[in-house]
C-alpha cells in the first residue's frame, strides 16, 4: 500500500507548504531545508521523508552482504583531522599497515559466504603507492571475481595522485582498469570552509572533493556521498552542504546514495575539545538528518542508513524516516568503533532480513549498483548456511 500524505495532518503548520511541494514534485529550496532543520515536529518530517521515498521506492528496503577492510591505519593527516579516531602516525602505537597478502587473507572470509561487496577504505599512508591499490583490487577480483570492489575515498584518490605526481583522472583509470566497481563517498565531512578549519584543517576542500567524484562519474564509476554531522556545524553549512553534492548530481547523475554520517566524539580531539566524550548525537538529530537527506536531496535515488554509527535499531525507524538502504553485514567495522560505536563489529545476513521485515519493508540485497542480488528470502531461517546465497541471478533494480 503506497504511503499517502495530508498535508492537514501536519502539526507544525511551517510544513505545510513544504508538504505542497512534496506533493507536487517540485524541489526544496534553502529556506525550505531551513524550516525542516528549525521545526520540531519529527513525526511530521518523518511523514514527508517517507512518503517522498516510497515515491521513489516503494517498500523496498536494500542491503548489501559486504565486508569492509582497512588496509592501513596510517595518515599523514592524523594530527589535523581532530575528529578522526582511526588514523596513526607511521611509528605511533596502533599503528598497522596490511601487506597484500594479510588483505588477501582478511578478504578469505569472503568465500563460501553471500559477500558480494568489498569497502576498502584507509589512511594516507606516506609510502603506500598506487601500485599497492591495484595489486590489491586486482587480487581480489581474481580470488572472489563475483564481488565488487568499492574502494577509496576521494581524499585518497588525491593523495595516490599526488604521490604519484599524475591527475586523479590518472588514478581512477588504473583503478578501474585493475577491477574498481566504484568509490565510497568518505571524506567530504561537511563543505564549509570555515568547519574544515576547525574539523579537517588540511583536508581535501570541498570543491577538490567534489572535482574527484565529477572525474569519477565522467569515466562512468558511480560513487556514494556522505556528511558527517553533529559536531560543529550549523543548520546553514549543512543545507550547503546537501545543495552542493544535490548540484553535482544534477550535472552527472553519478551518486548513488546519500549516507549521513553521525560524529562520533571518543577518542578524538575534537570530542575532547567540544566536552562531549562518551555522548555522540542524539536519535532526534539522526533521524532528522536522515530526512532531511531524503527530501532536499530528490536527484539521488538512495538514502542509506549506517547501522554501525547510529545502531540497528534506530536504523530500523529510519526505514520510516526516509531510507531505502542499511549498511550491510560490514564483518568487521574498525573505523568507528575506533571512536567509541558500541555496536557490534558486523551483522549476521539474516539479522538485516528480519531487521528490515520487522519495519514492515520489503528486503532486497543488492550489490555496489544497486542491482538486486536476491529479494526472496522465505527459504531462509535462523541459523542457516548461507553459503552461495544470492548465486549470481543479477537483475536490475
Ligand atoms: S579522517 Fe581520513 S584523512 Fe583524516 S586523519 Fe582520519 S583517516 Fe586520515
Amino acid at each position: 500500500m503506497p504511503v499517502t500524505l495530508d498535508p492537514a495532518r501536519l502539526a507544525d503548520p511551517a510544513l505545510r507548504p513544504i508538504a505542497d511541494k512534496v506533493l507536487a514534485t517540485r524541489r526544496l529550496d534553502a529556506d525550505d531545508a531551513r524550516a525542516l532543520y528549525a521545526t520540531h515536529d519529527l513525526l511530521g518530517l518523518g511523514m514527508l521523508a517517507d512518503f517522498a521515498n516510497d515515491r521513489k521506492n516503494g517498500d523496498r528496503v536494500f542491503f548489501s552482504a559486504n565486508q569492509h577492510i582497512n588496509p592501513t591505519n596510517v595518515c599523514i593527516l592524523r594530527n589535523t583531522c581532530v575528529f578522526c579516531s582511526f588514523a596513526r602516525m607511521p611509528k605511533e602505537e596502533g599503528n598497522y599497515t596490511r601487506s597484500l597478502e594479510e588483505v588477501f587473507a582478511e578478504a578469505e572470509a569472503a568465500r563460501n559466504s553471500p559477500t558480494r561487496e568489498f569497502h576498502i577504505v584507509g589512511g594516507l599512508h606516506p609510502k603506500l603507492r598506487l601500485s599497492y591499490y591495484t595489486d590489491m583490487i586486482r587480487g581480489l577480483k581474481e580470488r572472489h571475481p563475483h564481488v565488487h570492489i568499492k574502494a577509496l575515498t576521494a581524499v585518497e584518490i588525491a593523495h595516490l595522485a599526488r604521490i604519484e605526481k599524475c591527475t586523479i583522472r590518472e588514478v581512477l583509470v588504473a583503478m578501474k582498469e585493475a577491477g574498481l566497481t566504484s568509490l565510497p563517498g568518505g571524506g567530504a565531512e561537511v563543505f564549509s570552509t570555515a568547519v574544515r578549519a576547525t574539523i579537517a584543517e588540511r583536508k581535501l576542500t570541498g570543491e577538490e572533493w567534489l572535482a574527484v567524484h565529477r572525474e569519477a562519474h565522467q569515466l562512468g564509476i558511480p560513487t556514494n556521498c556522505t556528511m558527517l554531522y553533529g559536531h560543529v556545524e550549523t543548520a546553514d553549512d549543512r543545507i550547503e552542504h546537501l545543495a552542493a553534492l544535490r548540484g553535482l548530481q544534477d550535472e552527472t547523475g553519478g551518486f548513488l546514495t546519500y549516507i549521513p554520517l553521525a560524529y562520533h566524539p571518543d577518542n578524538n580531539e575534537l570530542g575532547e575539545d567540544l566536552g562531549r566524550v562518551g555522548s555522540a548525537t542524539t536519535a532526534y538529530e539522526d533521524l532528522k538528518n536522515i530526512a532531511i537527506g531524503r527530501l532536499f536531496l530528490d536527484n539521488i535515488p538512495h538514502v542509506k542508513t549506517h547501522w554501525p554509527m547510529v545502531t540497528p535499531f534506530l536504523s530500523q525507524v529510519a526505514l520510516s524516516f526516509g531510507c531505502d538502504d542499511v549498511e550491510g553485514t560490514v564483518v568487521f567495522e574498525r573505523i568507528y568503533h575506533d571512536a567509541g560505536a558500541k555496536t557490534d563489529l558486523g551483522m549476521h545476513y539474516l539479522d538485516l532480513v528480519n531487521l528490515i521485515r520487522g519495519a514492515r519493508k520489503r528486503p532486497v540485497e543488492r550489490n555496489s549498483l544497486y542491482e538486486v542480488v536476491r529479494d526472496s528470502f522465505d527459504d531462509l531461517a535462523a541459523g542457516v548456511e548461507l553459503a552461495g546465497a544470492g548465486a549470481p541471478s543479477v537483475h536490475a533494480a
